[in-house]
């Protein structure tokens, strides 16, 4: 019976000039979205509001699915369109909706009209007393309340005329690529699809990298992290994988320096490089799914050790959250499945018995200078056969 949706988007930060631009990006990512979803779609701004109209036989519960992934998106309402073919056939059909959306229909209602049309021949508040009357006649076990009604209905005067009442809530946040574009650094973990996905629904456009040591880890693992990425790419649009082949900078790693010292040392690598492809790639900062006391390598000791080497802002948004609540929200965005198959990850692999968990700086520096044969040539090899990969 729908045909359309209303998009509403909450306000703040979307004011002045600015507007368009979430606007445009809120367009832009509701057509990615519905490209998944089976029908035909137009995405339409009108009036200052976005109207999603289908343009063919669609599955309600799979758009209203779809729609829910759009960071930007506060409610989604289900619109009924008709014809203008005056006010009895017009609340004829009201009668109909109420009876179709509704149910058990012991509740309190309230009409909102709206001409938007100033032609029509009744104006808003005689609309709101009109149908107010028919709906009463027509369903007396309804009851008007205007001030907190269990159903507002809606009913706006148009080109045709919108009926609608219910509004499905949207994930919130900020339409992707209204905030600029950040690193992701994507284990095959449960926490960094979540700290991805929390960073993207602030509007940031997500690239990520993930490194890889084959033959320690194996194909099965890549292919974990990049559906891992696919599934965090639905609510954020195309990422752009960068898988980077670790194993000879971990093993050189693994061979000079103290193997308690190992994660604490791999991990400043890994950060450096991503920092590296990040600047290449115009992001403005990186993301990991560190929480810290977690494990040995983010203790607040090992945090900073982490961060020293770094330049660019590093977003850390599970930073006070417990393992649980990450697997609700895991849970909640479809990885926490995919992040619990038990392949090998590249941290795993040399890990100490006793890492340490207070690394000092001035010792953790003065070990790496072991690596400094042949640690750039590793790290520059490591660059130049990075394998890009463009998830959807
Ligand atoms: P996750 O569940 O995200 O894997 P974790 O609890 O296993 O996290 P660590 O292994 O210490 O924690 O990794 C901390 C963070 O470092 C990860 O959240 C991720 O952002 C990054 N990271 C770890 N391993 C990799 C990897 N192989 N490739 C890319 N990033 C990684
Ligand atoms: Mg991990």
């Amino acid at each position: 019976m729908f045909t359309a949706f209303l998009i509403k988007y909450a306000e703040i930060g979307v004011k002045g000039k600015n507007r368009y631009l979430f606007e445009d990006a809120l367009v832009r990512q509701i057509k990615y979205a519905l490209k998944k979803c089976e029908g035909s779609f137009a995405v339409r701004k009108t009036d200052g509001r976005i109207y999603v109209d289908a343009l063919s036989e669609f599955d309600f519960d799979e758009t209203v699915a779809g729609l829910q992934k759009v960071f930007g998106i506060s409610g989604i309402c289900p619109v009924v369109y008709v014809e203008d073919e005056g006010f009895e056939k017009l609340g004829e059909t009201v009668v109909r909706y109420i009876r179709d959306v509704y149910s058990d229909r012991h509740k309190t209602f309230k009409v909102a009209a709206r001409r938007a049309r100033k032609n029509y021949p009744l104006n808003s508040m005689e609309i709101n007393m009109e149908m107010g009357g028919i709906i009463l006649d027509a369903y007396p076990e309804m009851s008007v309340d205007v001030h907190r009604p269990d159903i507002l209905l809606n009913i706006e005067i148009r080109d045709k005329i919108y009926i609608y009442s219910e509004i499905i809530p949207g994930p919130g946040g900020m339409p992707v690529g209204t905030g600029g574009k950040a690193m992701l650094l994507l284990s095959g973990g449960i926490d960094s699809p979540v700290a991805g996905w929390m960073i993207a629904k602030r509007g940031v456009k997500i690239d990520a990298v993930y490194f890889h040591a084959p033959p320690y880890t194996s194909e099965r693992a890549k292919q974990k992290v990049v559906d891992l990425a696919r599934k965090v790419a639905a609510y954020t649009g195309p990422i752009y994988l960068h898988v980077i082949n670790f194993t000879d900078i971990q093993l050189y790693i693994y061979d000079k320096c103290p193997h308690e010292e190992l994660t604490i040392i791999m991990r400043r690598y890994m950060m450096r490089i991503a920092e590296h492809i990040a600047r290449e790639t115009e992001c403005l900062g990186l993301i990991t799914g560190e929480s810290i006391g977690q494990v040995a390598s983010q203790t607040m000791h090992s945090l900073m050790a982490t961060n020293e080497v770094c330049q660019l802002p590093v977003y850390r948004p599970l930073i006070g959250f417990d393992k649980m609540d990450i697997v609700d929200i895991s849970e909640k965005i479809n990885t926490y499945e995919t992040s619990i198959l038990p392949y090998e990850d590249c941290c795993t692999i040399f890990v100490a018995k006793h890492p340490v968990t207070k690394p000092n700086l001035n010792i953790i520096r003065k070990h790496e200078k072991n690596l400094s044969e042949k640690i750039d040539e590793l790290v520059q090899r490591a660059l130049d056969t990075d394998e890009l990969i463009i998830v959807q």
